[in-house]
């Protein structure tokens, strides 16, 4: 049988798994934590259940549905319809904006409409090109005065025309002339977007995914660190010395680090790595006394001077506190590999407080977590960077599948079909 190792149990390794169950290989999966998940993990503490940044589920694709039902845990989760806002200018306006902009003051309603219009009379700018360019072309000056420059910019800790608009994709969606209208007079009332209804687990937080899914995987090595890569030799040793030889290997860590720890990566690839960018996502988890403090499941916040970029609101979408109480979890961005600023905790109170969502004296508990990379930043650079890297690897043997190894956007549901797509191309 041929030797198949799968280098972490996020979804993308554990999907993987499973799936090539199916096709009679039982890989070995070695995952560095003592738990499975990777950035779908959810943390206990004091009778709290806080994942590690905000995590919901959206299932687009019929096989990603069927394998929910497959894995008996479709009853398990809720499905609900998206309250997600803007807090800016002083008021919360539902989200998306550039079809929500009635709650905002009339004169800033005006600048978006108005921009929102001319931009229509221009074509749009690639998305290949800068985000600023792009945004500018769709949008208009007003709203991307308002949200989209200084969200991006907080989110990619980058200039708007430092990066490229390339991963829009699905994720932002362009908006009809009356649509737009609409949206200026508070009319417009229909679901929009890939993320308009949602799964979230009843209870626990979104462990229960990747838990479930890692009872059907046998080859399960956990508290297994890899360290170093040899391509040559096709073989990875572990922090604890043992190496193992692979006929194929499927990694799902994120690219930059899979590239640190290649002894034998040849120049040109060492030299595309240097220029993979990426965020890393900084969350703080509060547990807190007292009912949630809005309807919402999250708020975007553009505004350059509060640090957090997105608050969300676990207790509205699943029981992750214990009763009486409820969970907010507040996401900032660092560039990846440094730390977050010293007093970033500390403002993030103040902005909570300042917005009316906490009292400081209602905090029960808090938990920070990290997620690094968190997001890559896309530039001109970037796609044939990956593709290099693609190529040496796969000249070794070395499959990368998920978000951050094959360093793009995407989302928990691409984990599960991109493991699934790894495991039918490796399938003997
Ligand atoms: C802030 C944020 C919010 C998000 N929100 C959503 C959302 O609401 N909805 C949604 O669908 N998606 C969301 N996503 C995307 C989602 O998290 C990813 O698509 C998905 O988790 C990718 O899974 P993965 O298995 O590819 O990677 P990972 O989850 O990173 O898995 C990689 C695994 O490799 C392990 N590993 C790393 N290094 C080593 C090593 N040296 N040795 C052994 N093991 C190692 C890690 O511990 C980890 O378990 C969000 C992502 C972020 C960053």
């Amino acid at each position: 049988m041929r030797k198949v190792i799968v280098l972490g149990a996020g979804l993308t390794g554990l999907s993987a798994a499973f799936h090539l169950r199916r096709y009679g290989v039982d890989p070995v999966v070695l995952e560095r934590e003592e738990v499975v998940g990777g950035a779908c993990r959810t943390l206990e503490q004091d009778g709290f259940a806080f994942d590690l940044t905000g995590h919901l589920l959206h299932l687009g694709r019929e096989e990603s549905r069927r394998l929910v039902t497959e894995l008996g845990i479709a009853r398990r989760l809720r499905s609900l319809a998206r309250r997600a806002g803007i807090a800016v200018a002083g008021t919360v306006t539902p989200y998306p904006i550039q079809i929500n902009t009635h709650r905002l003051p009339p004169a800033i309603r005006r600048e978006c409409l108005l921009g929102a219009l001319v931009a229509r009379e221009q074509p749009e700018a690639p998305q290949s090109g800068p985000f600023a360019d792009w945004a500018l072309s769709r949008f208009g000056e007003g709203l991307c005065r308002l949200f989209f420059f200084p969200y991006n910019q907080k989110l990619f800790c980058a200039e708007a025309r430092d990066f490229t608009a390339a991963w829009v994709g699905r994720f932002v969606p362009r908006p009809r002339l009356e649509d737009l209208v609409d949206g200026a007079l508070g009319l417009f009332r229909q679901p929009v977007g890939y993320n308009a209804t949602f799964l979230y687990p009843r209870q626990g937080g979104i462990r229960l995914l990747a838990d479930t899914l890692a009872q059907h995987v046998p080859g399960l090595r956990l508290g297994s660190t890899v360290r170093r890569l040899h391509l040559r030799e096709r073989a990875l040793e572990l922090a604890s010395g043992e190496t193992l030889g692979w006929e194929t290997l499927i990694a799902t860590v994120p690219l930059s680090h899979l590239c640190r720890m290649t002894d034998d990566l040849p120049p040109g690839p060492r030299a595309a790595a240097t220029r993979l960018r990426a965020v890393a996502v900084v969350n703080l988890n509060l547990g807190v006394e007292g009912p949630p403090p809005r309807r919402e499941h999250w708020l975007y916040v553009p505004e350059a001077r509060f640090p957090f970029y997105r608050i969300g609101f676990p207790s509205n979408h699943g029981k992750v506190a214990p009763p009486g109480c409820h969970t907010l979890s507040v996401e900032v961005s660092v560039p990846a590999g440094t730390p977050a600023p010293p007093d970033v905790w500390g403002r993030c109170l103040d902005g909570l407080e300042e917005l009316g969502l906490l009292r400081r004296e209602r905090i029960a508990t808090r938990l920070e977590a990290r997620v690094d990379p968190g997001y890559v930043v896309f530039d001109a650079a970037l796609e044939s960077a990956v593709s290099t890297l693609r190529e040496a690897f796969a000249a070794a043997g070395v499959r990368l599948a998920g978000r951050w190894a094959s360093w793009k956007y995407s989302a928990m549901e691409d984990a599960l079909l991109d493991g699934a797509k790894v495991a039918e191309e490796v399938a003997p």
